[in-house]
């Protein structure tokens, strides 16, 4: 018997990730390109094209095609609705037209941090619970919310961008154009921010929490203050939400306990949040994106679209 098999797609600023994954959540085969951004829309478009073809002609019982890109996705149509300047010439691109076109088979795109909140909740740390959020800290910070057991996708595939909550007025500016974020504080990026304009001597977050870890007061107060930022955004995240639990992943969830002790601390102090949502890492790591972006299509291709 043949197994029915989905096309994962991941789109990132710096690399894509291509899988296929059986409905278990079994991925099973991967590999990645680099996305060489500067290029443009239409190489990106083109050499995604030519390496989902290599790895479709691997697999039989193909169901279809699911992605997951960075911007803002209309799901409806499958098309970028908007991407900051990491991906040049990504905006406007038809991209489920075009693969459709070259394959004939089903395509959905989602938001990547969306996918990984599906993939969360389908296969990793969500699984059974109906309203969650998934935050992905990494050199920005991606947001995912399910309520209801639904991904919130908003009027213009913005909902659930979660890392442009505000956190601090009129505070250090943001990729988005705005200004105080989360993401400006509680990325990897915000972070080295945050250490070097308090004379922490480290070349990336990971090395401020390796400082951290070690005693360094002045590093350990910038993981501190990260903590206290990001306790902050969930609280206004359970305010909109009430979720069940925040799943946090990304490079940044690495840290452990640097994190989520002082997270917890935060979040058990107030008493609006004290008991009722759980705060947890995520569990599918760097493949989150790709596995939710597989999982669209055993979501949907019974659906009628
Ligand atoms: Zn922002």
């Amino acid at each position: 018997m043949t197994d029915r098999l989905a096309l994962g797609i991941d789109i990132g600023g710096t690399s894509c990730s291509l899988a296929l994954m059986d409905e278990a959540g079994r991925l099973r085969k991967t590999f990645d390109i680099p996305t060489r951004a500067h290029e443009g829309g239409e190489a990106l478009i083109a050499r995604l094209i030519e390496a989902a073809g290599r790895v479709l002609a691997e697999g039989a019982g193909m169901l279809g095609i699911g992605i997951g890109s960075a911007g803002q996705i209309d799901f409806a149509t499958g098309t970028c609705r908007y991407a900051t300047e990491a991906l040049p010439g990504w905006t406007g691109m038809p991209i489920a037209d075009r693969f459709r076109a070259a394959f004939g088979l089903p395509v959905w795109v989602e938001n990547d941090a969306n996918a990984a909140a599906l993939a969360e909740h389908r296969y990793g740390a969500g699984r059974g619970l109906s309203d969650l959020i998934c935050l992905t800290l990494g050199t920005g910070i991606g947001g995912g919310a399910i309520a209801g057991g639904r991904l919130v996708r908003g009027a213009h595939g913005a909902g659930g961008e979660l890392g442009h909550i505000p956190v601090e007025p009129g505070g250090a500016p943001c990729a988005c154009g705005s200004s105080g974020c989360l993401e400006a504080y509680a990325s990897a990026t915000g972070i080295l921010r945050m250490a070097r304009e308090s004379g922490v001597e480290a070349g990336s977050a990971r090395e401020v929490y390796a400082l951290a870890a070690g005693g360094d007061a002045a590093a350990l107060a910038v993981t501190e203050r990260a903590a206290r930022y990001l306790a902050q955004g969930i609280v206004a995240m359970v305010a909109a939400f009430d979720p069940q639990a925040v799943l946090i992943g990304g490079g940044v969830s690495q840290a452990g306990d640097l994190l989520f002790a002082p997270l917890r601390r935060h979040l058990e102090a107030n008493p609006f949040v004290r008991g009722r949502c759980a705060v947890r890492p995520a569990a599918l790591g760097p493949a989150a994106g790709v596995i939710g972006a597989a999982a669209q299509v055993f979501l949907y291709h019974n659906r009628e679209d």
